[in-house]
């Protein structure tokens, strides 16, 4: 593990952001360094001018966020420090999402520890599977420590790395998938929500399932009527259809451009017993909305649940633009009195900025709106308020007033 006694001392202006509780630190608020630069994934101390302590975390050389703080005491980023910053997010979660066979478990910053995830998915004979990502060097540089740990604190029968996240290519570190430890299969029967679906560990999403959206997928069938006719755009395994069906609705269309997407919902909709109540898509939701425009199709639930659409904030104009598309035409397809449960998880689109889009959309199609739900990601995905990028799920659920 890279070794360091240096100390970044910030530069001289009024303002850091990590004074307002931020946990990053950028390269342009670099002053000087007493030490000498660390080494990648080193350990680092932030000092004021006057060389004064004030955050540890850890470096790295690539990325233009040169420090992510771990710690503002001055204690040891040891292997105890670690073990117990990993228990602790782990037992918050037996608090917040109690029993669930399926979690993440450690959150980056919202579990004080940057730039490391781990998920949990239970297999149908009960065992545990973690799949880890790193996408700082700090966190990579330490997964042989972080995986003996998570194997001493939770007996995994299974450990996958899936660090071939796009954001790696910031640190400068390779793309690696595969199986660390343990079985080799990685396809199971996994239970998300209320419901069992196929979760292959190396799918290219996420890593199996969006379990951000767990939470959510009970929420909105919570509110679906008996007998509603439901659209489930930009699906994946169809964890919203799913749930409306379980909970009465009578048939649910799942559109979604990825094949493996929509046959994995297929396979979950057999496991659940609702054969044909379930219909795929396996299209581009902007065309299929369009041709259901054209044959007037009705619905009393439709959700859009698209990726981000947008990466950098340069881009924010055009992706509202799509968004507000999809939106216009979602809401062209609700029956009076109908839902549309709606997210975006793009943090550079601000739950504001977002509303105000769907405000528009319902002011070109003439419909009046009511709020009935505001979401974020499962509680098992927890918010900082001091990072605002913590808070990339936004989700509401509208009705279509009649009259
Ligand atoms: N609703 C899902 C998560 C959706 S993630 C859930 O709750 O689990 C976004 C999905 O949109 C991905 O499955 C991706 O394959 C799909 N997708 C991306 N672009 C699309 C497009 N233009 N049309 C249809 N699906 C698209």
């Amino acid at each position: 593990m890279p070794a360091s006694s240096s100390s970044l001392i910030l530069a001289p202006r009024q303002t850091h952001r990590l004074f307002q509780g931020h946990t990053w630190v950028y390269r342009s608020e670099i002053g000087n360094w007493a030490g000498g630069e660390p080494e990648n994934g080193a350990v680092v101390d932030i000092r004021d001018s006057g060389a004064r302590f004030i955050a540890r975390g850890l470096y790295s050389t690539a990325s233009q966020i040169a420090v992510r703080i771990f710690t503002r005491k001055d204690v040891e980023l040891d292997r105890a420090f670690w073990r117990e910053r990993l228990a602790a997010a782990i037992a918050w979660r037996e608090v917040r999402l109690p029993g669930r066979p399926c979690r993440r478990l450690v959150s980056s910053e919202g579990d004080r520890l940057p730039g490391l995830i781990v998920d949990q998915y239970r297999d149908a004979d009960g065992g545990l599977r973690l799949v880890i990502q790193a996408t700082t060097a700090g966190v990579d540089a330490r997964l042989p420590m972080i995986t003996e740990l998570l194997t001493e604190l939770l007996s995994p029968v299974q450990i996958i790395e899936r660090n071939d996240l796009p954001v790696r290519k910031y640190e400068a570190l390779p793309s690696r998938a595969g199986v660390l430890s343990g079985v080799a299969d990685t396809a199971i029967r996994a239970r998300v929500g209320r419901l069992d679906f196929p979760c292959d560990l190396l799918d290219p999403h996420k890593t199996g399932s969006y379990l951000d959206q767990q939470v959510n997928h009970e929420l909105v069938a919570d509110l679906v009527t008996p007998g509603a006719r439901v659209l489930d755009c930009f699906s994946h395994l169809g964890g919203f259809a799913l749930h409306a069906l379980q909970a009465g609705a009578a048939s649910a269309i799942a559109v979604d451009q990825a094949a493996a997407s929509v046959a994995g919902a297929r396979i979950a909709a057999d496991w659940a017993g609702f054969g044909a109540r379930l219909e795929t898509a396996n299209a581009n939701a902007f065309d299929w909305l369009r041709g259901a425009e054209e044959k007037k199709e009705r619905f009393d639930l439709v959700v859009l649940d698209p990726p981000s659409f947008t990466r950098s904030k340069d881009t924010v104009e055009g992706a509202l633009r799509g968004y507000k598309e999809i939106h216009v035409r979602g809401l062209k397809l609700l029956k009076p009195g109908g839902l549309l449960a709606t997210f975006t998880c793009s943090h550079h689109i601000g739950a504001t900025a977002f509303r105000d889009m769907v405000v528009a959309a319902a002011s070109d199609t003439g419909s009046a709106l009511r709020l009935e739900a505001t979401v974020g990601a499962s509680p098992d995905h927890p918010v900082l308020p001091a990072v605002p990028e913590s808070e990339y799920l936004k989700g509401y659920v509208f009705r279509v007033l009649g009259d």
